[in-house]
């Protein structure tokens, strides 16, 4: 099925019933510094913080009416282990489905789905930081070989170190 992707300005808001009976995409880039509750949780610095991002309208299996958000982008975050800035990658694919009121929200919510409350119209920045939001690690950390305080761990504690062995008998018996 060809879908039809339409670039929408950074405040295009847009009625999430329509993308999903018409099947249609919206895509972007937004620099999540730019976002004020993601922002908060970026490392300090100045290197932006690129998130391409598409809102898929679609069907789930139900027949019913819903939002496919893709992210994909690289964001800064303070790894709590050794408090070094890091590019965490951010992948995140969330499927919505879209209730017309507070009443039907109450009702999908209650069935373990991600709902949307879709009753004025959407701004794709807003469903982007939210989905952000939920992708980022609550206490991001290297990955444990990239970790400066993984590394110096690695060989201040002898047992852990295969050369730590080494080094004490050389220092006993010096060449
Ligand atoms: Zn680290």
């Amino acid at each position: 099925m060809a879908t039809r992707t339409t670039d929408v300005g950074a405040h295009g808001r847009f009625d999430a019933f329509e993308l999903a009976a018409a099947g249609t995409d919206l895509a972007g880039e937004i620099d999540a510094r730019n976002l004020p509750r993601a922002a908060d949780q970026l490392a300090e610095g100045a290197d932006a913080a690129p998130i391409a991002w598409r809102i898929s309208g679609g069907h789930d299996d139900a027949g019913r009416p819903s939002l496919t958000v893709r992210l994909d982008g690289v964001v800064p975050l303070v790894c709590q282990r050794c408090l070094q800035p890091f590019g965490a990658t951010v992948a995140q694919q969330t499927h919505l489905l879209l209730a017309r009121n507070e009443a039907e929200l109450a009702r999908l919510d209650a069935e373990d789905t991600e709902v949307v409350l879709a009753n004025t119209t959407l701004d794709p920045r807003h469903l982007v930081e939210d989905e952000l939001l939920l992708s980022l690690p609550l206490s991001p950390r290297h990955d444990e070989e990239a970790c400066a305080a993984a590394r110096r761990s690695m060989t201040d504690d002898g047992k852990r170190s295969p050369f730590a062995g080494l080094a004490a008998l050389k220092a006993r018996n010096p060449d």
